[in-house]
């Protein structure tokens, strides 16, 4: 039977942290998967995290199944995280999930539940695993303009008037901030119109939000979310932990479905519920109950806070040393868009030869359609790069 299986399409980022490894030049720098890593290119526990897993080692006395849509701690703690009082707790069903993808891929299968055959419209680009996931579902997926590969910017006419052919009872998929892979984003005028949007042609939003906290900060990075979700009559959030908790490997997220008709509640959770059971019965806990201790405790929360802010001004200072040393050396502004994305990642916006010869002649590593991943950066390898990208001919 195995002889029917065909080969997966290969993942681009996995094969290019392969070909990273394989790499013998000293002076390589990996710009591809997306992990934040710290000046010293190591991948941090927070402090918070290490204190709440003595806690939980100190004090857990079972480690018996918990209940389907997970620990009430932690979906509570980051609804409130996410949310804060935008929407009246009883309009909001939420479930633990393994990590933001197990979310992403609730949330699919919820939106097919509902309406078998309906369309999804996500962002070109998007982060490829939405694409992937969508492919394998069989949901159809139509795509709306989003990068203006001029200015690096958002293309918000083209993207409204793509989203204007979508028909009532279509999902529309939004980056809650840090949109994977541009690093360009809506700003709140911008939301506010596709809030607008959504209501006049009655779409359904769904909001993937795996980089809260790594823009412009935590509150400011939900506030897109919180203007859909308080404007809208139902929508999807499906977050993720394993990015601004620094716990990628412990598959921690969450979906949320929103209904302003709050008679819908019990049905929904339990449907939610129900596609859990289905997929992997209960959702792992071990990163949720780490989460929960952080965000119900003050004093580990506020060090959270503490390291997580570190964190974000230090990708943001890379952003604009890396800006400023493109201005040096071009004697131009043609790369001041570097320091206005936010998040983890900027598309360059430079040809796949571009990025072939940054990695065969300068050991620079990126994404094929030239995706940088910020932190995989320092102050010493920012006039590196800088350099490499002028040399390579951007
Ligand atoms: N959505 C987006 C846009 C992402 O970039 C990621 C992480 N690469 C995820 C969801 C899922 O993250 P995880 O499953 O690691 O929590």
């Amino acid at each position: 039977m195995f002889e029917t299986l065909k080969k997966q399409p290969a993942d681009k980022i996995l094969q290019l942290m392969l070909m990273y490894a394989d790499d013998p030049r000293d002076q390589k720098i990996d710009l591809g998967v997306g992990v934040y890593k710290n000046a010293e290119g190591v991948t941090p526990i927070m402090r918070a995290v290490k204190a709440a897993e003595k806690r939980i080692w100190d004090e857990q006395t079972t480690k018996t199944y918990t209940g389907l849509t997970g620990d009430s701690a932690f979906t509570g703690g980051m609804t409130r995280l996410l949310l804060a009082d935008a929407v009246a707790p009883e309009a909001i069903s939420a479930v633990a999930t393994t990590g933001g993808t197990g979310a992403v891929r609730l949330g699919f299968e919820l939106i097919q539940m509902m309406k078998p055959g309906g369309r999804i419209w996500i962002s070109d680009p998007t982060w490829p695993n939405h694409i992937a996931i969508l492919n394998y579902l069989g949901i159809e997926i139509k795509t709306y303009r989003y990068f203006d590969a001029e200015t690096r910017g958002v293309d918000f006419d083209a993207m409204m008037e793509d989203l204007k052919g979508a028909e009532a009872g279509d999902a529309v998929l939004l980056h809650g901030c840090c949109h994977n892979p541009t690093g360009a984003n809506l700003n709140m005028v911008q939301w506010q119109e596709v809030a607008d949007l959504l209501n006049a042609r009655r779409l359904l939003p769904m909001i993937d939000i795996a980089y809260q906290g790594f823009g412009d900060g935590l509150e400011e990075d939900a506030a897109g979310t919180r203007l859909i979700a308080s404007s809208v009559p139902e929508c999807l959030i499906a977050s993720s932990c394993s990015k601004n908790f620094g716990i990628y490997r412990e598959r921690t997220g969450m979906l949320m479905a929103i209904s302003a008709d709050t008679a819908r509640k019990p049905l929904v959770l339990d449907t939610m519920a129900t596609l859990n059971r289905l997929a992997y019965s209960f959702p792992p806990d071990h990163g949720a109950r780490i989460v929960a201790t952080i965000l119900n405790d003050d004093a580990l929360r506020a060090d959270w806070m503490a390291e997580l802010e570190e964190v974000r001004l230090s990708m943001l200072g890379l952003r604009q040393q890396l800006a400023d040393e493109l201005q040096r050396l071009t004697g131009s502004d043609r790369f001041a868009f570097l320091a206005g994305h936010r998040g983890m990642f900027s598309r360059l916006g430079v040809s796949p030869e571009i990025v072939e010869r940054l990695r065969t002649d300068y050991g620079v590593y990126m994404v094929g359609d030239s995706r940088m991943n910020i932190a995989g950066l320092n102050s010493r390898t920012v006039p590196l790069l800088a350099q490499a990208i002028v040399d390579a001919g951007a």
